[in-house]
């Protein structure tokens, strides 16, 4: 099972996100997935091509619609491993809604967002990840927002699997996202994936030095939602590792179950010429 195709990423050397597309592939073959069996749903932004860097099905969607379109997908075919991916800019600005409602919808996909702290692709200007005090081209004189706390927002929202990496930890990263395509349910990873072109401040060295892993904190239980939202607050969201996991909690596709045996993509929908005509003539 190879999850590499020919196409060469147009990032910039040293980006994080290369890091990601090698983690899917990785988590993907470990798993023993088929090609076939994966879909890589995105949406726009740097981070948005990976869904042509990985050898699956694909779709390269709208800016802020990656989770949309890959439920749409799960929905139609509950069969397929479906992966939605994206930057923070995209997810978490103009694409919040629908993350607030992918989490407390439980649908089972594994979101994959590449947090840079910035728009990268429109040549750096501040995102909804970005510090105070961050200045860009939008910022000259230091951002006055406060960064979202992505972690906070999706423990207090009912997500079911939280858990955050940094691209230059692939072996974390890659267990993390199989972990996430296993678990039942909605999966949030949210990867620190430096911008190494446009910010210059949140960079690998300073991911070193500043994020602790929750494995490495004395009595850290991952299925403990307090005690995550409390590690989150203190280490100002600068964790890593499964932060939560709830296994109980069913998924949508759980909850469905019983509205349909076979997957829409499946099904014999039995429709003649005729009738598919008439259907459509209805929206002409
Ligand atoms: Fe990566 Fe930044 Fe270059 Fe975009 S601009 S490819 S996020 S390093």
């Amino acid at each position: 099972k190879d999850f590499r195709n020919d196409v060469k990423p147009n990032w910039c050397p040293g980006c994080g996100d290369f890091s990601v597309q090698a983690a899917i592939q990785r988590a993907a073959a470990n798993i023993g997935l088929e090609p076939h069996q994966l879909a890589v749903i995105s949406g726009i932004g740097c981070s948005g091509r990976i869904s042509g860097y990985i050898h699956s099905y694909g779709f390269h969607g709208t800016h802020g619609r990656a989770l949309p379109l890959a439920q749409g997908v799960k929905m139609a075919n509950r069969d397929l491993t479906v992966i939605a991916a994206g930057g923070d800019g995209d997810g978490f600005a103009i694409g919040m809604g629908h993350t607030i409602h992918a989490i407390r919808r439980n649908i089972d996909i594994t979101y994959i967002v590449m947090d840079n702290q910035i728009y990268g692709l429109t040549k750096g200007q501040t995102s909804p990840r970005s510090d105070v005090g961050f200045k860009t081209k939008s910022t000259p004189q230091g951002s006055v927002e406060p960064a979202l706390s992505i972690m906070e927002i999706a423990l207090s929202a009912g997500a079911t699997f939280v858990a955050q990496s940094f691209s230059s930890d692939l072996k974390e990263l890659t267990s993390l996202i199989e972990e996430g395509i296993k678990h039942k349910g909605f999966s949030l990873i949210n990867v620190f994936s430096p911008c190494v072109t446009y910010n210059k401040v949140n960079t690998y060295d300073w991911f070193k030095e500043n994020l602790v892993k929750v494995s490495d904190i004395e009595g850290y239980d991952p299925s403990d939602r307090a005690m995550a939202m409390q590690t989150v607050m203190k280490y100002k969201g600068l964790v890593t590792g499964l932060i939560y996991q709830n296994k109980e909690q069913k998924s949508y596709q759980e909850l469905l179950h019983g509205y349909s045996e076979t997957p829409l993509a499946e099904a014999d929908l039995k429709l003649s010429k005729e009738k598919f005509d008439e259907l459509v003539s209805e929206f002409m």
